[in-house]
Formats: structure tokens, C-alpha cells, sequence
């Protein structure tokens, strides 16, 4: 029987990719999109259609509900939920509005909350399940001009730590995975320099190569 797999934000970046590898194990992926229409259909196509599509904004709970009632109705269960729906935000703290904390916070943290209390009490009632929440390293170190996105995935981490253990009776498995720099379309506003600050930071220079993303950005453009 294939493992059911509700993974946020799979039309783009790293939750894309999550969903072809998961899919291509032989998971049941419900990939969550909200704005990239387009791309959930073209992951779809290009999965053959073994990849179910699920548009909700996961900041808000009506739309986290009827994305797990979508997957209940239709699979009976959830094994995995893969939380990794998120934005960021550059901005200097003094500029950060209480508009910018209710998106980022909302989108970032928020939807992992709801996404969880929402999936657990069937995870519960199975005694079993895998949550896994997709924080950042700037979340544990911090990062300069992006205080909401770094306490937002700090918060994410202090959910991680405490659900893991009020569910484990439950056997239920709660981890956080804190990825560095990924080329993806969160990185597209980072300068050269930062590209390059960022790549002296990584002692193996492994997985991080700045002018191979800055060659490459320019090839797209
Ligand atoms: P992308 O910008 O490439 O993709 C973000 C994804 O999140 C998109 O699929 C987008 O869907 C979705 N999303 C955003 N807002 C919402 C919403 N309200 N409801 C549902 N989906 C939403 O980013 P990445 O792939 O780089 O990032 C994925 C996760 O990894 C994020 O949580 C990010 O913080 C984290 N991360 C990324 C790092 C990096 O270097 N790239 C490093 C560390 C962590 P749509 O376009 O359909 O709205």
C-alpha cells in the first residue's frame, strides 16, 4: 500500500523536488500549490499524473483544513506531512511592518502549527506518522536583514523539539531538516557579493558553488 504524503508549497523550489523523489519511490504525494498553477500542472504532467494537486494558501486554516480533508476523503489516512511552504523577506528590522510579520510569520510558521494540528488526530489514531518540518539554518544562527524569516524558522524549530516529544507516545516522529543556500527562487535577489560572502562560509565549499548560480542566473535572464 503507498505511503499517503502531503507536502506545502510542491509547485516550486525544494518542495518540487521532494515530490518527484517522493513519487518516484512509489509515495502518494498531494502536492499543495497556491500561486504557480501553472507549475502543479506541469509537475503533474511530467509525473504522469502519478501526483496529486491541491491549490490552498496554507497561512490560512480554512485553506489548511480543506487541503487535509481533500487528502482524508480521498486516501483514508496521512503518513508524512512535509511542512515547507515558505517566504522570504529582505528588509532592514527598522522598515518590518506588522503587515510583513502577519505574512511572513503567517506563511513560514503558522502554516506548519495548523498543518499539524490539523494531520494529528488521524497520525494518532494510526499510532503512527512523520512530520517533517523544513526550517533554515538562519533560523538557528540568524540572519542579518531577514529577522521575521529567521525567528519565524527558530519558531519552527521550537515546534519541531516540543511536538516530537508530546507525540512520541503516539509514535509519531517530529524532525526539522535546516537546509543552507539552495538555488532556488528565494535566492534570486542576492547580489554577487553576498553569493560569494555566502559560499566563503562553507568550509568544504561543497553543494554551494557561487559562480556556477551566478552563471547560471545570468543564462536564464
Ligand atoms: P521557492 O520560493 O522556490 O518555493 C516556495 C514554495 O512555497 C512555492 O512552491 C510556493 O508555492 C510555496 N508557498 C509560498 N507561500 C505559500 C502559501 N501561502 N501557501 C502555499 N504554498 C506557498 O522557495 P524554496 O524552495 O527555496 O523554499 C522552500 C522551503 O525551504 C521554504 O520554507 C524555505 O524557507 C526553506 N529554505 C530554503 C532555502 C534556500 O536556500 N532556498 C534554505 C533554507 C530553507 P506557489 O508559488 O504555488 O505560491
Amino acid at each position: 500500500m503507498k505511503k499517503i504524503v502531503i507536502i506545502t508549497g510542491a509547485s516550486r523550489g525544494i518542495g518540487r523536488q521532494i515530490a518527484k523523489t517522493l513519487v518516484n519511490e512509489g509515495f502518494q504525494v498531494i502536492a499543495n500549490y497556491y500561486n504557480s498553477e501553472d507549475k502543479a500542472i506541469e509537475l503533474q504532467k511530467e509525473l504522469d499524473n502519478n501526483i496529486d494537486i491541491f491549490k490552498a494558501d496554507v497561512s490560512k486554516r480554512e485553506n489548511v483544513r480543506a487541503l487535509v480533508k481533500y487528502t482524508l476523503n480521498k486516501y483514508g489516512r496521512i503518513d508524512v506531512l512535509i511542512n515547507n511552504a515558505g517566504i522570504s523577506e529582505y528588509k532592514m528590522f527598522t522598515d518590518e511592518t506588522d503587515e510583513d510579520w502577519d505574512r511572513v510569520i503567517n506563511t513560514n510558521l503558522y502554516s506548519a502549527f495548523a498543518m499539524c494540528q490539523e494531520v494529528t488526530p488521524n497520525m494518532v489514531h494510526n499510532k503512527s506518522g512523520c512530520i517533517i518540518n523544513i526550517s533554515s539554518i538562519w533560523g538557528i544562527v540568524g540572519s542579518s536583514l531577514e529577522v521575521l524569516y529567521s525567528l519565524s524558522k527558530a519558531g519552527m524549530d521550537g515546534l519541531t523539539k516540543a511536538l516530537a516529544k508530546e507525540l512520541a507516545p503516539s509514535n509519531i516522529r517530529v524532525n526539522s531538516i535546516a537546509p543552507g543556500v539552495i538555488n532556488t527562487n528565494m535566492n534570486k535577489n542576492l547580489s554577487e557579493k553576498e553569493l560569494r560572502d555566502l559560499e566563503e562560509e562553507i568550509p568544504l565549499r561543497k553543494n554551494w558553488n557561487a559562480r556556477r548560480y551566478i552563471k547560471m542566473r545570468k543564462m536564464a535572464n
